[in-house]
């Protein structure tokens, strides 16, 4: 199986064996706003992991909500207006399968849990996805759209959350313009008036900067109230989070113990983890899902 993942700068291509194990692995640049660039990028990414390919199929991971092979609700604007599947296929010469992020994760992430178990996994990044596991399947929803928690507004905000950010979707206050990699910047950059990235950031309060330190549980307090609404509608066994997460074990810890302010009901059952497998996390669960195994 070969598997891509569209990200906002560059595609991701790789071979992934029956046991789910990387075997080669390319990656390119992304043209910017031009949608015949994306498809040739996509092969070229394809092309460089070598002719024994050739009769792979090709699972594509999207930063978007897939729909019975219909992109939509997506940030990048150039693929989501198209025929996505026909067009990879083409450009490809091959069998092609779109999944969201969040399916992704999720997929990847539940495949060593349960059946009978709920996870929700949550991917956080230059834009965030989700997806739903319940019952040993992918829950699709009646639009493929089942899990997309980024564009709830934030729960309980308090008055300087409520200035009116605006969000790539059209609206403004959705939780992607708080918990997602430009979310953490931003907040960085309004307390010190200085641009760094997430990870640098996130760097920062590990080693005891402590405006870096009060961004992160600023952080964790929205992530906090974020997981309990979606422990209230779900209940799930597990909430799993991928992409950009700040100081992933600390968070693991101090999330939970906001829980018990947001949700009515003892929920101590519900477990929060984050994936150690970034976005490989994408490319695997991907596969997954094409070759239904998962
Ligand atoms: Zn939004």
């Amino acid at each position: 199986m070969i598997s891509l993942a569209f990200h906002h700068d560059r595609i991701v291509a790789a071979t992934i064996s029956d046991g789910g194990d990387f075997v080669l692995a390319s990656d390119v640049a992304t043209p910017d706003g031009d949608y015949r660039g994306w498809l040739l990028a996509a092969r070229d990414a394809v092309d460089a992991l070598g002719d024994g390919t050739a009769a792979m199929k090709v699972a594509v991971a999207l930063p978007a909500i897939v729909d019975e092979g219909v992109v939509s609700f997506t940030p990048l604007a150039t693929i989501g207006q198209s025929n996505l599947q026909r067009d990879l296929q083409s450009a490809l010469g091959r069998e092609v399968g779109l999944y969201g992020f969040g399916d992704c994760l999720a997929a990847f992430e539940a495949r060593d849990m349960p059946k009978s178990d709920t996870l929700v996994a949550l991917w956080i990044g230059k834009s965030c996805h989700g997806g739903i596991r319940a019952n040993g399947a992918r829950l699709e929803g009646a639009h493929g759209a089942a899990g997309n928690w980024a564009h709830l507004q934030l729960p309980s905000p308090v008055p300087h959350e409520l200035d009116g950010r605006h969000c790539w979707c059209g609206r403004s206050g959705c939780l992607e313009t708080f918990l997602s990699e430009s979310g953490f910047e931003d907040d960085y950059e309004r307390i010190t008036g200085e641009r760094h990235d997430a990870a640098s950031i996130a760097a920062a309060a590990a080693t005891g900067d402590i405006v870096a330190d009060s961004v992160v549980q600023v952080f964790e307090d929205r992530l906090g109230r974020a997981t309990a609404t979606i422990i209230s509608l779900f209940d799930p066994q597990m909430i799993i989070l991928g992409g950009m997460v700040p100081l992933p074990e600390r968070l693991e810890t101090r999330v939970p113990r906001k829980w018990p302010g947001y949700v009515q009901i003892n929920r101590t059952k519900t477990r929060l983890a984050v994936s150690a497998n970034g976005a490989d996390a994408l490319l695997k669960g991907a596969a997954l899902l094409m070759s239904g195994k998962n």
